[in-house]
């Protein structure tokens, strides 16, 4: 299973730790790409995804009570 690794809407780069041997590492993802896969110095495959930009502008959904 890859690992996850979350990053701002307008985030380019991102440090990560590799969860399957500890490994912590920085990297870039440009800002016209919404998902990017990296390995770790220990090879392992970690998915950066870009969060989308918080909702506040347009009323979506409305407001749970
Ligand atoms: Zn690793």
């Amino acid at each position: 299973m890859t690992q996850v690794v979350p990053i701002g809407p307008i985030e380019t780069t991102f440090s990560a730790t590799c969860d399957t041997c500890g490994t912590t590492f920085a990297g870039r993802l440009d800002g016209d790409l919404d998902e990017g896969v990296f390995l770790c110095r220990g090879g392992h495959p970690i998915r950066i995804e870009r969060r989308e930009p918080p909702a506040g502008a347009a009323p979506a959904t409305a407001s749970a009570a």
